[in-house]
């Protein structure tokens, strides 16, 4: 099994980041979503900490419990368990598929649809990207005329949100599904596509369980790191990870086999659980920004 630096030094190291593109179906897995939640929780405002824990806990969707972390979890169980349609209508507001030989972002997002007038954009079109989705559901958050229920759904799609875009096979494709359609497999780890192992085994890497692994990672994220991750927008954070996952993603795969499958060698999954480190720790601090943004008193 290989363990990797701890991500201790990792963040110490202040990695330099590019972006990626991920795409298809799911993102981070749970764990992933409640290393950014919890890891964002620790940035909040003393007084929007309370605010989102009041909104959390006036939710009555038993889709998942009500504390930060699992309300992370809902958007991704909401499209599974496709409520009112959820799958057709949410389903690509998880990812923003920028193609790694020809991106254009714009065409990615779907030329960026209007939410239409008195519509809350939780009935959005369901062509549109996470980016669009992040800035839609941020400005419903602040507007103190966005009712109560339609509030709750704009915090929980952001925790989620806010996640998925680092991931960097949402934010590219390689014409493989973000990366489902390519087998990978590594020393020590279950075999899988290359999605799978962005999502859940590089995290898996970073310790037992989500808390433990968001503290390390609270613990090591520095003021200056703060400062630097809260620059830009979610536009910025696609184009980010697009980056990343040119250059390491796909970049570092090796050659495939006869069969068409990638041998992950140690220093892949190195750079990647370090990747992976730095995708969540910047996801949380972006997240907190956001929150404290729109739910801060003026
Ligand atoms: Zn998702």
């Amino acid at each position: 099994m290989i363990r990797v630096v701890s991500s201790l030094a990792i963040l110490a190291c202040g990695v330099v980041l590019s972006c990626s593109n991920i795409r298809s179906a799911l993102a981070w897995g749970d764990e992933g979503h409640e290393v950014v939640a919890l890891v964002a929780q620790s940035f909040l405002d003393a007084d929007v900490r309370k605010r989102v824990n009041a909104l959390l806990a006036a939710d009555t969707d038993p889709l998942t419990a009500h504390d930060i972390a699992s309300a992370a979890t809902w958007a991704d169980k909401y499209r599974d368990a496709n409520v009112n349609n959820a799958r057709e209508r949410t389903r690509q507001w998880h990812f923003v598929d920028i193609e790694i030989a020809a991106p254009n972002f714009d065409e990615a997002c779907f030329n960026h649809p209007a939410v239409p007038n008195g519509s809350p954009a939780s009935d959005g079109p369901p062509a549109d990207c996470v980016v669009d989705k992040i800035q839609e559901f941020a400005a419903e958050l602040a507007n103190p005329a966005t009712d109560s229920e339609e509030q709750v759904a704009a915090l929980k799609f952001l925790l989620h949100f806010v996640g998925d875009v680092h991931q960097p096979l949402h934010s590219s494709d390689d014409h493989d599904r973000g990366g489902n359609a390519k087998r990978v497999s590594a020393a020590g780890l279950s075999a899988g596509n290359l999605h799978h192992f962005w999502d859940t085994e590089f995290v898996d890497q970073l310790g037992p369980d989500p808390r433990t692994i968001a503290s390390d990672l609270i613990g090591h994220i520095t003021n200056e790191q703060q400062t630097q991750w809260q620059a830009g927008n979610a536009d910025d954070w696609a184009k980010e990870a697009f980056a990343l996952s040119k250059d390491d993603v796909y970049g570092q795969l090796p050659t495939p086999n006869a069969r068409g499958s990638f041998r992950l060698p140690d220093d892949y999954v190195t750079t990647a659980t370090n990747d992976v480190a730095i995708q969540l720790s910047k996801a949380g601090v972006r997240l907190a920004m956001i929150l404290n943004q729109a739910l801060r008193k003026p």
